[in-house]
C-alpha cells in the first residue's frame, strides 16, 4: 500500500471548488469528503501528528511567559524602554544565534520586544514533539508507521520548492509520502482568503497534486487544511492603548501580542484591575474564562497567559510581535464553527466518511486505512465501516 497524504496550510472548504482547484474537486466528488473542527491553537501540525488533543499534548502556542528557561536571559541587564518596531532579517539572525549560543535552540526572536525577550522562552512540550518527530519515536505518527515497516519522508515548502525535490521521493511500495504545502498561509494573511493572488495559488497547488499522485502512482490519498483562515475586516491598536494606561510594562506586567489574542502576566494587583478595566471597555474581544478554554480543550496554565483576551472573529491586533504591517487574513479565533476539508480518495475501493471529526481523527484515520494498530493515539478513525 503507498499513500500520499496533503496538508494544505491556512485552507478552507470553499478552496476546494472546480474553478480553482479541478483535481481536488475531482477527488472529492469521487472519494469521500467530510469538513472537519479543529481547536484554535498555534501548533495544529501536533494534534495531526500526535492523534491527541491539545489538552493532553500541553500545546497552545509557541512563545511562553518563562524566565528561567528564556534563550534569551543574557538580555535581561537591557532594562531599557518597551519599544516594537520591525526587527530586521539579520537582528533576527543574530539574536536567534545568541539563543543557540546559550541554550542550544535557534529561536527566531520575531519582533517580540527587546526588553521583554528574557521573559519568553519555546514551549517545552513543542521541543519535546519536534524532538519525537526527529527521532520518530512512538509518540509520532512517523515512528508507529516506521514501526510497521512503512517508508515514510516529509516535505515542507512553496509548490516551487516542493515539486523541485519531490520527485526524488515518488519511489517505494510500502511507502507513506507527505507534502505539506506552507505558501497559503503567508498568502492568506497578506492577500486575505478570498484574493486573486489565492485563486491562483490553489491552482497550482491541485496541478502539483495531480502531477505528484500519478506520477508517484499512490493507492490513496488525504488532502486537508490545517487551519481555516478569516478575512480581517478592522484592527486594533492594542499596542498603542496599553501604552496610554499609567501603569509600567516589565514594572508592572509583561504581555504578548499574537495576532488574534493577546496575554498577560501581572506583577501586582494594582496592574491586574487596571488592565481587565481597560479590556472591558474595548468591544472586539473578550477576557477568556478559564472554563471556556477547557471546554475548547485549549491547555490551561500561567505560561500561557494569567489573563488571556481573545479578539472577534474578522477583528485582528495589529500590530502585533509577530507583523508590524497589516494582514488581510488571520486564524486562531474562537469561533465554533471553524471547519478545514477532508478528502478522502482510494483508486480502487470506496471510502465512506463519518459525518463529524477532528483534526486528531486523521492518523488514527490514515493507520485506519493501512491497517495498523496505535492505542497511543486519542482520535478515532473517520472512516465508516461497511
Ligand atoms: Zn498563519
Amino acid at each position: 500500500m503507498k499513500g500520499l497524504v496533503v496538508i494544505i496550510d491556512g485552507c478552507n472548504p470553499e478552496y476546494i471548488n472546480e474553478e480553482a482547484t479541478p483535481f481536488l474537486y475531482a477527488l472529492k466528488e469521487k472519494g469521500g469528503y467530510m469538513e472537519i473542527s479543529f481547536t484554535p491553537t498555534f501548533a495544529n501540525r501536533v494534534e495531526i501528528f500526535t492523534g491527541k488533543s491539545p489538552r493532553t499534548t500541553d500545546t497552545f502556542v509557541d512563545f511562553c511567559y518563562d524566565p528561567k528557561r528564556s534563550p534569551f536571559k543574557f538580555l535581561k541587564f537591557l532594562r531599557k524602554k518597551v519599544t516594537l518596531k520591525n526587527r530586521s532579517p539579520t537582528v533576527r539572525k543574530l539574536l536567534s544565534l545568541c539563543s543557540f549560543l546559550s541554550s542550544g535552540f535557534f529561536v527566531d526572536p520575531i519582533n517580540i520586544p527587546l526588553s521583554f525577550l528574557p521573559y519568553f522562552s519555546l514551549n517545552e512540550s513543542m521541543i519535546k514533539f519536534l524532538n519525537d518527530e526527529r527521532k520518530r519515536t512512538e509518540e509520532h505518527l512517523f515512528g508507529v508507521l516506521e514501526r510497521e515497516g512503512f517508508e515514510v519522508d516529509f516535505l515542507y515548502g512553496t509548490t516551487v520548492g516542493v515539486m523541485k525535490r519531490v520527485m526524488g521521493m515518488l519511489h517505494g511500495e510500502r511507502k507513506v509520502l507527505f507534502v505539506h504545502f506552507g505558501e497559503t498561509d503567508g498568502i492568506g494573511h497578506k492577500c486575505g482568503p478570498n484574493s486573486p493572488e489565492m485563486r491562483k495559488t490553489l491552482r497550482l497547488i491541485s496541478a502539483a497534486i495531480k502531477k505528484i499522485f500519478e506520477s508517484g502512482k499512490f493507492d490513496f490519498i488525504f488532502v486537508f487544511g490545517d487551519h481555516n483562515m478569516v478575512q480581517v475586516h478592522e484592527n486594533l491598536n492594542l499596542w498603542q492603548g496599553l501604552r496610554k494606561l499609567e501603569i509600567k510594562p516589565l514594572q508592572d506586567y509583561i504581555f504578548f501580542l499574537n495576532s488574534p489574542m493577546a496575554r498577560f502576566w501581572f506583577r501586582n494587583e494594582r496592574a491586574e484591575e487596571i488592565v481587565k478595566e481597560h479590556l472591558s471597555s474595548l468591544k472586539c474581544g473578550k477576557v477568556v474564562t478559564k472554563k471556556e478554554l477547557k471546554k475548547r480543550e485549549i491547555p490551561v496554565h500561567e505560561k500561557y497567559g494569567e489573563l488571556i483576551f481573545w479578539m472577534k472573529k474578522g477583528i485582528n491586533i495589529s500590530p502585533d510581535f509577530y507583523h508590524t504591517q497589516k494582514v488581510k487574513g488571520m486564524h486562531g479565533y474562537l469561533d465554533e464553527d471553524a471547519r478545514v476539508p477532508f478528502i478522502a480518495f482510494r483508486k480502487d475501493g470506496e471510502l465512506r466518511m463519518r459525518k463529524r471529526g477532528r483534526l486528531r481523527d486523521i492518523a488514527p484515520t490514515l493507520l485506519d486505512l493501512l491497517g495498523v494498530r496505535s492505542e497511543r493515539m486519542e482520535g478515532r478513525s473517520l472512516l465508516k465501516r461497511k
